[in-house]
């Protein structure tokens, strides 16, 4: 006899992050997991260090201090808010309270790979839905919606395709699904989108009971180390994921850097001027040098070589230069790459490694 976890763990595929070391390279440049380039406001970084001294304290469990400080920030009601330990917290918590053995996830063919994850641990079945054109498709997503379903999940923007849905395309989701079905609205790009129609979510998590929006510090707010996530959602919702989530859940450091990174003035501003700038530039020079870019409303570009062998061959070529970059055959995208939009000289470095690859292969 031996001891086995349920059959749906052992479908998982253990989550690998990106590498951090290249034998032989001295700098590295890291741009796989769609960090903030600019580090943690230096608010935070203060606020992280003055928690060293209370480290003996249990944290406040009721999180109060930095659901005011959302709630204040985006105008929205701290009472319905909860944080996690990172917004994959908060994911796993929905699946774990509204999922499990018996009932179906449906989520679109190259969404967050944390939803098949998580939904695999808790046992659900994994619905994914063909794209169009690497953007999720609703009439796709409502078909595929049976009786056992109980939660959709819709990335807007996604990770790793970068691309959005209209506001009325999630209106039109919302709509068609049924009342037994809680839509996760997860936004942790929502800061960086430029579309003037677009909103994150709280629209319409406020004008339905069965609507959640999920979000994060770890990208805007340069916070992945901290794992700090937030979830707005309706009372009903709030009051499940108050028994299901862990009493200290989130530590009191992450807590802390949270509350002044949101007091940072013009940090949001000042961090989404340069990826708007960037994902520009590195979109044009990309594209005048003859590589396919989807267009993306996040802080990273998914780059197509039309071949996985091609994608492999760049990303050798960026590796040698300390450049790391995420390859997506895990996504079921091998001919691309996923790369962050790091500093101006990190750009500037992923520009010249493409171009150079182009142009001698
Ligand atoms: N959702 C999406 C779409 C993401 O890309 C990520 C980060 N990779 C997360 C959620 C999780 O972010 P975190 O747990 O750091 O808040």
């Amino acid at each position: 006899m031996t001891v086995v976890p349920r059959p749906s763990i052992l479908a998982v595929e253990p989550y690998v992050g990106g590498e951090s070391k290249i034998p032989g390279v001295n700098r590295i440049v890291k741009l796989s997991s769609n960090e903030g380039p600019f580090g943690p406001p230096p608010g935070a970084i203060e606020a992280i260090r003055a928690m060293a001294a209370e480290a003996h304290r249990y944290p406040d469990g009721g999180a109060k201090a930095i659901r005011e400080a959302i709630g204040a920030r985006f105008g929205l009601d701290p009472a319905r808010i909860v944080v996690g330990n990172g917004s994959d917290e908060l994911l796993a918590l929905l699946i774990l309270a509204y999922g499990g053995e018996g009932t179906e996830l449906v989520m679109s063919a190259h969404g967050f790979l944390m939803y098949e994850i998580t939904g695999l641990w808790a046992g659900c079945r994994i619905i994914k839905v063909p794209e169009k054109n690497l953007t999720t498709d609703v009439d796709g997503m409502l078909a595929a919606v049976g009786p056992r379903t109980r939660l959709v999940f819709l990335a807007n923007p996604n990770n790793p395709t970068g691309s959005i849905l209209p506001q009325s395309e999630v209106e039109r989701l919302r709509l068609g699904l049924r009342d037994d079905i809680l839509l996760v609205l997860d936004s942790a790009y929502a800061e960086y989108v430029t579309r003037p129609d677009y909103d994150a979510g709280a629209k319409l998590v406020d004008s339905s009971s069965t609507t959640v929006m999920t979000r994060t510090f770890s990208k805007i707010f340069g916070m992945g180390g901290m794992r700090l996530g937030w979830c707005y959602a309706p009372a009903p919702v709030i009051d499940v994921l108050s028994r299901v989530r862990g009493p200290f859940n989130v530590n009191a450091a992450a807590m802390a850097a949270g509350v002044a990174a949101l007091a940072e003035k013009g940090w949001i501003e000042k961090s989404v001027a340069h990826n708007t700038e960037w994902r520009g530039k590195v979109t044009d020079a990309l594209t005048a040098a003859g590589i396919k870019v989807w267009p993306s409303e996040g802080n990273f570009l998914l780059v197509d070589f039309g071949t996985g062998a091609k994608a492999k061959a760049a990303d050798d070529a960026m590796k040698q230069r300390g450049l790391i970059v995420r390859a997506m055959g895990g996504y079921g995208l091998p001919q691309c790459l996923r790369i962050t939009i790091g500093t101006a000289e990190e750009c500037t470095m992923v520009i010249e490694a493409l171009t150079a690859f182009v142009r001698h292969g």
